[in-house]
């Protein structure tokens, strides 16, 4: 257990190419599940390796529980890696191969065989120890990997994307084990995934990544609802924020088509340039407001998303499943005044 530390840490791969992580600096709290988000690319395996010891910053410190652990190698960290390919040895038995690390301890067989066990049992393969990987599904075989880093008993728990090879249904069962494991062991971890929804349903917190640099660090209700900037707005959510580009015109703000919105008190009126997010479910579909075109239903059982044109604004409405309007009609749209977002369009970023 521990607490981690990013102090404004700088890598750069190549001398010409722009840096993987810039100025990352990050303070997750002892026994937190912190998830790094990003798309592709954006530096969040990077951040990782190097707490790890996998890669060296260039610049900036990294430290775990106070002390800082730059140059370290990675087997003095005491954290526990799991990566998206198990990386099992495929010649041992998953008991061996789960036992593999005590093995490198000063600890008697016995004091194995009852951590392993213990550790089996938690994660639910105690029948599985005696067979070897390829007699397992990739939703075994990441079980073992699993129980693998648990058995160590480290400071930190490392996850990058551990669960994408495993199917829809299994990926989310197991992404709630994981959650409720984590939260008994009491291990910090640090999460990296390109699923916000993943990030969404796991983290303590969610620090989410762009091009090296970190947007936003917040719980998935503050970065949901208060999204800091115009990538977090479009990353997060799904369907995501719908986007409008506005002028101010008073208290109001003039969309296209003339769709008129409260605009929200912000300490900042100067800005010309502005942009509202609303999130689907901010607009309701009535008889009275701004008038729009359907162009789509989506029904996803427990829901509804309709697809609608103000102007030539594309938009999408969560609504109530029994919500059907006909393609090609008119319905009306309400927006919650309270939840209208405004941001600066040049910059990207919100006014709170
Ligand atoms: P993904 O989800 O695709 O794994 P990521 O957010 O984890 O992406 P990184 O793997 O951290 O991103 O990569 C960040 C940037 O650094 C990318 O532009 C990548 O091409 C580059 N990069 C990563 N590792 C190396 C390396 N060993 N040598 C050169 N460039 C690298």
């Amino acid at each position: 257990m521990a607490r981690v530390e990013y102090e404004d840490v700088w890598k750069q791969f190549a001398a010409q190419g722009a840096p993987a992580v810039r100025g990352l600096s990050l303070d997750i709290a002892d026994g937190e599940l912190l998830v790094l988000l990003g798309p592709s690319g954006c530096g969040k395996t990077t951040a990782l390796r190097m707490l790890a010891g996998l890669e060296e910053p260039d610049r900036g410190d990294i430290r775990i529980a106070g002390t800082s652990v730059v140059g370290r190698e990675p087997k003095d960290r005491d954290v526990a890696l799991v990566f998206q390919s198990y990386a099992l040895y495929p010649h041992l038995s998953a008991r061996e191969n789960i036992r593999y690390p005590l093995k490198l301890r000063k600890m008697s067989r016995a004091e194995q065989d009852k951590r392993v066990d213990h550790v089996a049992d938690m994660l639910g393969i105690a029948h599985l120890l005696p067979r070897r990987p390829a007699q397992l599904s990739g939703g075994e075989q990441q079980r073992v990997a699993l129980a693998r880093a648990i058995v160590r008993e480290p400071r930190v728990f490392l996850m990058d994307e551990p669960l994408s090879n495993l199917d829809a249904k299994l990926r989310v069962h197991t992404r709630t084990e994981l959650k409720t494991l984590q939260r008994q062991l009491e291990t910090t971890m640090v999460f990296v995934t390109h699923d916000q929804a993943e990030a969404m349903s796991l983290a303590n917190r969610i620090a989410i990544l762009s091009a090296g640099e970190l947007q936003q660090i917040g719980t998935p209700d503050d970065v949901y609802d208060h999204p800091a900037n115009l990538f977090v707005a479009e990353f997060i959510g799904s369907p995501p924020m719908n986007l409008l580009e506005v002028t101010r015109d008073g208290d109001t703000l003039v969309a296209a088509d003339g769709w008129r919105l409260p605009a929200p008190l912000t300490r900042d009126h100067s800005a010309r340039e502005l942009t509202v997010g609303l999130r689907p479910e901010a607009i309701a579909i009535g008889t009275a407001g701004q008038a729009a075109e359907v162009v789509a239903v989506e029904p996803l059982g427990s829901e509804v998303i309709v697809d609608v044109r103000v102007g030539e604004k594309a938009l999408k409405v969560r609504a109530a499943p029994a919500v059907r309007p006909q393609p090609g009609s008119t319905v009306h749209l309400a927006v919650e005044p309270g939840a209208i977002r405004l941001f600066d369009r040049s910059s990207g970023s919100a006014f709170h």
